[in-house]
């Protein structure tokens, strides 16, 4: 009897464990923030290993490299197997450059899939991205981020004139990133969403070493 009773009140704990996780909006916060944390105990239990593939330090080739990628892969495909994510319809897009040190879960403290992402050189923008952000406008995007960071190599060469010259396409995108953003603004679409409050566009500057946003002309 003793026994029954035990088990009932862990379950009734259990569910509201669960419930309030669930069902209320502090839990579902909580839940998040516990996820953050969990994640970022997984990072920091990553960032350490200095060797690629665990065993070669220095002189790994380019095919161990592939060799490891495929290895991690197969683990990680098998995980996502066994444990499929849900999807969301994204409500933000993000362009970023494609620097190492910027990952965008971090960016937006937030590993669920409510996020499109560019990635290019230097954050610059070809009419090819223009077109594709005026795509996930239409499908549903609220708010489009426009973002530049610290220390960037692109804009770096674009400032050095033998890199100038060794990287004269990467150089000019550069050049042109604000005329690109002023063609994205322009557009009718675009345009017509933002006057209608259908959409937001913000410019940020990321700080690259802390992940923080920061308005461009405070820089
Ligand atoms: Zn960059």
């Amino acid at each position: 009897m003793r026994k029954v009773v035990v088990g009932a009140v862990l379950a009734g704990v259990a569910l509201a464990v669960v419930g309030f996780a669930r069902w209320t909006v502090v839990g579902r916060e909580t839940q998040f923030v516990v996820g953050g944390a969990l994640v970022d105990a997984g990072y920091g239990l990553q960032d350490g290993l200095e060797s690629y593939d665990f065993a070669n330090t220095h002189d790994i080739t380019p095919e161990q490299v592939w060799e490891e990628i495929q290895k991690q892969n197969r683990l990680s495909s098998g995980m996502r197997s066994a444990f499929p994510r849900s999807t969301h319809h994204p409500l933000v897009a993000l362009v970023v450059c494609m620097d190492a040190r910027i990952d965008t879960n971090e960016l937006v403290g937030d590993t669920r899939r409510y996020y499109y992402v560019i990635r290019t050189a230097g954050s610059v923008m070809s009419e090819r991205e223009h077109e594709m952000l005026e795509l996930a406008v239409t499908n549903g995007v609220k708010v489009v981020v426009l973002t530049t960071h610290s220390d960037c190599a692109a804009e770096r060469a674009a400032a050095t004139p033998e890199l100038r010259s060794q990287f004269p396409a990467l150089a000019q995108a550069v050049d042109d990133r604000e005329a690109a953003v002023e063609g994205f603004l322009s557009r009718p679409k675009i345009a017509d969403a933002i006057a209608k409050g259908h959409l937001l566009v913000k410019r940020v500057a990321i700080s690259t070493l802390t992940d923080r946003l920061a308005d461009p002309d405070s820089q």
